[in-house]
């Protein structure tokens, strides 16, 4: 078995899931690793790329995660591995604030470019979203002179200090965890499932709510479609008429893209299916087919805002990172990946729409490109069943397909799948999530 090639696609179930190698390592984790570094599903990984998993019992899972959005070209894309070989045989680190390298460089001309706008831009690169967020808030405070910044309902941006308190869930991500940052103020989101509101009015909601609880602050902070917070695609018209107000009051208007960038949603950026353009977009996640890296990306006169010496960190931009996201973007585009990411969806959403007709369990089936997710609730209702997601979830596992869940409520199942993945493996994972609806739907009948 070389390890570096791309297991064969199809779902395959050596062992129960999880099999007792990765029992035994589960075993050692909890002997070695921190508890609150949880695990979604216990199976110890040895190979993975296209749409499968392969762990240690031989099991080849079906992948609906990409590991939170991360590996949107696959998990061992071609392009990628060479591109990382060449790197890190080359040189693993220099720093780019000691001795610069091309890769840094092309990278930042790849964002100014694939970002929404034809405006001047500068990039800087870091090496998580997080903190990515923090040099994003801190540019446009150091540009405003102000300190306020809005973040919304249900937003989620980070696990730093900064970023807990972005972040609207207490539980898991900020319990405990406190004190936070001040001068972060929350604004009520749209939410069309449960707020049935249209996007103008849902913003004049929260313009009034920021007008009279804040004031001006220095930037307004948002996921054009939210990821943990549930996949809430806001309705149409909210995002331009926030970017709109923050446009009239020179208020720096950031777009988190960490997880909804680089072709996720069926383009490119997500801020594209309204033709918004941000003042600052924050990249990572996608960017580089699986290696930390991310960045800021934005109006240059903004960017520029901050002395020299002012932005950086040991790692940022790390030339093994970069020369994965160049093979990246070039994978996205030479491949066809945002045209892919639309067909995903619609074969997803097809047969989501099909279980939802069959299941009044499915309140709402929702997201953009591979980015799709169901909202669950009682039936007939719109109460949140977050125990059926918990149920739904270990059905697939236990039958070797990897979801998530997510939501303020814990009631979404969201779907991520890499989008090298084949229809038939997403037919699959289908079929075995109809048949875990099925069979709740029969046990508690
Ligand atoms: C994951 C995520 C982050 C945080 O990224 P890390 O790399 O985990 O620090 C920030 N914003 C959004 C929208 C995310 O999905």
């Amino acid at each position: 078995m070389t390890l570096t090639s791309t297991p064969a696609q199809t779902r395959r179930l050596a062992t129960s899931i999880p099999g007792p190698r990765s029992r035994a390592l589960m075993a050692r984790t909890q002997g070695a690793v921190a508890s609150g570094v949880a695990t979604t599903l216990p199976v110890f990984a040895v190979r993975a790329g296209g749409g499968v998993v392969e762990d240690v019992d031989g099991n080849v899972l079906i992948d609906l995660g990409s590991g939170i959005a991360v590996t949107t070209v696959g998990a061992s894309a071609p392009r990628v591995v060479e591109a990382v070989r060449e790197q890190v045989a080359a040189f693993t680190h220099t720093c780019f604030m000691v001795t610069p390298y091309e890769g840094y460089v092309a990278v930042a001309e790849q964002l100014n470019r694939l970002t929404p706008g034809t405006h001047e831009k500068r990039s800087a690169l870091f090496n998580s979203g997080a903190e990515a967020v923090e040099n994003a808030v801190k540019i446009a405070r150091t540009h405003t002179g102000r300190h306020a910044v809005v973040a919304f309902d249900h937003a989620y941006h980070g696990r730093t200090n900064l970023t807990m308190a972005l972040t609207a869930k207490s539980m898991p991500y900020k319990h405990g965890f406190g004190p936070f940052a001040p001068e972060i103020y929350r604004a009520p989101l749209s939410y069309p499932y449960r707020d049935g509101l249209d996007g103008r009015t849902a913003a004049a909601r929260a313009v009034e709510m920021i007008e009279k609880q804040v004031g001006l602050p220095a930037a307004l902070i948002i996921e054009p479609v939210q990821g943990e917070g549930g996949f809430i695609v806001p309705a149409e018209g909210f995002l331009p008429a926030l970017a709109e107000w923050c446009r009239i009051n020179d208020v720096v208007f950031i777009a988190d893209e960490v997880q909804t960038g680089f072709a996720r949603t069926g383009a490119m950026f997500a801020c594209e299916h309204e033709g918004v353009v941000p003042d600052l977009l924050v990249s990572a996640k996608g960017i580089a087919g699986g290696l930390p890296l991310s960045a800021v990306t934005g109006r240059a006169e903004i960017m520029n805002a901050a002395h020299a010496g002012g932005l950086g960190g040991t790692y940022g931009g790390n030339p093994i990172a970069c020369a994965a996201a160049l093979a990246a973007v070039e994978t996205i585009e030479a491949d066809g990946l945002i045209e892919r990411a639309r067909r995903i969806e619609q074969l997803m959403k097809d047969r989501l729409a099909g279980f939802q007709k069959a299941h009044r369990r499915i309140g709402e089936v929702r997201g953009r490109g591979a980015m799709i997710a169901v909202e669950l609730v009682r039936p007939g209702t719109t109460e949140p069943d977050p125990g059926l997601a918990k149920a739904l979830a270990a059905a697939a596992h236990s039958q070797g397909v990897i979801v998530l869940t997510c939501g303020t409520y814990g009631n979404v199942l969201r779907f991520l799948p890499p989008l090298s993945i084949s229809d038939e493996l997403l037919h699959d994972a289908l079929d075995v999530l109809g048949s875990a609806l099925n069979d709740a739907e029969s046990a508690r009948a």
